[in-house]
């Protein structure tokens, strides 16, 4: 995940209440489609199981409203539980999702009406009179622009699976099919998930439901491939000033430097989700992410080129490799790790190393960057009062990224970036060369991206044995405690030194290639920076 700025929604409300107006009471007839999606399944044994089928109806885009028809089996019990999410995997902050469903109804088949009770926030009870599946109907109401809530507005709909799919509260993994009808005048829907038809998927469970945003509306689609994968860059909103032919190119070098890191593209196609909308922020998931991005072109034809290569690199880490504590999920339930620093500060770290590596921003940039980055940390006081440790695990009691606006904490994609920085040169100056931390995030991704992830002790085990060192010392000083960070490795090992600029002498994090910056520093320099070789 990543956000850019807060109060986004306030300022947004505006622009929306003046803009859409206009358009409130304009005539949108609906593509017709049938409530029932009945589909064969295929006899694989997850599968077994009846899935559940919505069909999602946006009939008036103005009014912010979809209607939701879902046909949930029973299993022929008496009663069942039904529930919604209260947090989005990546977003760690607890939502009220359930607070935006209205007129909430549950009915037999032949439309007898069957008795719905509300246990909790998010969860609801229906009796079935022993009937084998049951209708609900209900309203979702979305006029946010977070990318884990829903936006529905008079030209386009981004939706998330958390906020809009009620679903059976079990564990089991059940199909969830998905039907979306839109107004006449917008053309489709598009997600990451298996698609069934124009504007039909399949998700083989509800956690792929949840992790598959799906844009609906005029869409702008353009692909590449990549390793014969289709790329798409699928957007809504407003894409004046977007050089949108520069924008895809960039993301095409990106993920073909991300193929050579990583040695593979772990899915059958991928999805870049844009909203050209005012604010900014990502949310990664499997096979797709969902950005807010403003329609300004940078040196890539993207404002936001690091945010997206941001989002792209979290498919490897935190989606795949992840702490054991990410995932399978319990959606009523927010899930607490202490390695937010290696999810999301480690992502920021090898984005914008790739990003470099591949030539999309230069070496001068770069060092830049971590100028910068390495200033923010240093010149933060909640460095000395919180561990990056700590951070991550109270991250579901301060906001979603970890940062209390009090100053006594530190943020752990800031830190999280440093120490990525950090152990990769102490890694590469003990092995003089040999190894380096590209290897440490490799093995643990062939190691920790399938059932189960990693223990904070099996991430550190990968990296002692890649180091072929001892690193207990180095975690506990960097990650569990609050001691100032030891950069000599880093300056050593390249040849870099910290120099005031700008007049100021005190909290200057500057870095700038030694003058005396030897040919073997030079060498390693230039070898970190180098396009990935495996
Ligand atoms: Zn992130």
């Amino acid at each position: 995940m990543t956000s850019i700025g807060r109060g986004v929604s306030q300022a947004a409300s505006a622009i929306r209440a003046a803009g859409f107006a206009a358009v409130a009471r304009r005539h949108l007839s609906l593509v017709v489609l049938p409530v029932l999606v009945v589909v064969s399944s295929p006899p694989a044994a997850a599968q077994r199981l009846d899935p559940i089928s919505y069909a999602v109806r946006i009939v008036q885009p103005d009014t912010h409203l979809l209607d939701v028809d879902a046909v949930v089996p029973t299993g022929g019990r008496q009663t069942i539980e039904l529930m919604m999410p209260v947090w989005s995997p990546g977003y760690y902050k607890v939502e009220d999702y359930a607070a935006n469903v209205r007129d909430l109804t549950a009915s037999t088949p032949e439309g007898a009406p069957l008795r719905i009770e509300q246990t909790e926030k998010s969860r609801w009870r229906v009796e079935t009179r022993g009937s084998r599946s049951i209708r609900l109907s209900y309203r979702v109401f979305g006029n946010e622009r977070t990318v884990t809530t829903n936006e529905i507005v008079a030209d386009y709909a981004v939706l998330n699976g958390a906020p809009t799919f009620i679903t059976l509260a079990e564990q089991a993994r059940r199909p969830h099919d998905v039907t979306i009808g839109v107004p006449a005048g917008w053309q489709h829907a598009m997600s990451g998930l298996r698609d069934l038809g124009p504007s039909r998927f399949r998700a083989d469970d509800y956690e792929t439901l949840v992790d598959s945003p799906i844009l609906a509306g005029t869409l702008d689609v353009r692909q590449f491939r990549v390793g014969g994968k289709p790329h798409y860059v699928v957007s809504v909103g407003d894409t004046t000033g977007w050089d949108a032919e520069a924008g895809v190119r960039g993301l095409q070098t990106f993920v073909e430097e991300s193929r050579r890191f990583w040695g593979e593209l772990p899915y059958d196609k991928y999805l870049f989700l844009i909203a050209f909308r005012p604010g900014g922020g990502g949310l990664e998931h499997r096979n797709s992410n969902l950005s807010t991005v403003v329609a300004r072109s940078g040196p890539r034809g993207w404002a936001s080129l690091g945010l997206l290569a941001h989002e792209y690199t979290h498919l490897y880490n935190v989606k795949r490799l992840r702490p054991v504590e990410l995932g399978p999920f319990d959606f009523g339930n927010a899930p607490v790790t202490g390695s937010l620093w290696i999810s999301e500060g480690v992502t920021s770290y090898y984005s914008g190393l790739l990003m470099t590596r591949a030539g999309l921003q230069s070496s001068d940039d770069y060092l830049a960057s971590l100028s910068s980055l390495i200033g923010n940390l240093q010149n933060a006081p909640g460095r000395l009062l919180q561990s990056v440790e700590r951070s991550s695990l109270e991250v579901w009691g301060n906001s979603n990224s970890g940062v209390s606006p009090a100053a006594t904490t530190v943020s752990y994609y800031n830190k999280g970036n440093v120490l990525g920085v950090l152990l990769d040169a102490r890694i590469r100056r003990q092995t003089r060369g040999r190894h380096s931390f590209d290897e440490v995030m490799r093995l643990a991704y062939e190691r920790y991206s399938g059932a189960r992830g990693f223990t904070p002790a099996q991430f550190r085990e990968v990296a002692e044995r890649i180091a072929d060192s001892d690193l207990t010392q180095w975690f506990e000083d960097s990650v569990s405690s609050t001691k100032e960070l030891d950069y000599t490795d880093f300056l050593e090992w390249y040849g870099l030194e910290f120099v005031p600029s700008g007049g100021k002498i005190e909290g200057n994090w500057t870095l700038r290639v030694r003058s005396d910056q030897t040919a073997a520093q030079r060498r390693n320099l230039a070898d970190w920076l180098a396009p990935s070789t495996r």
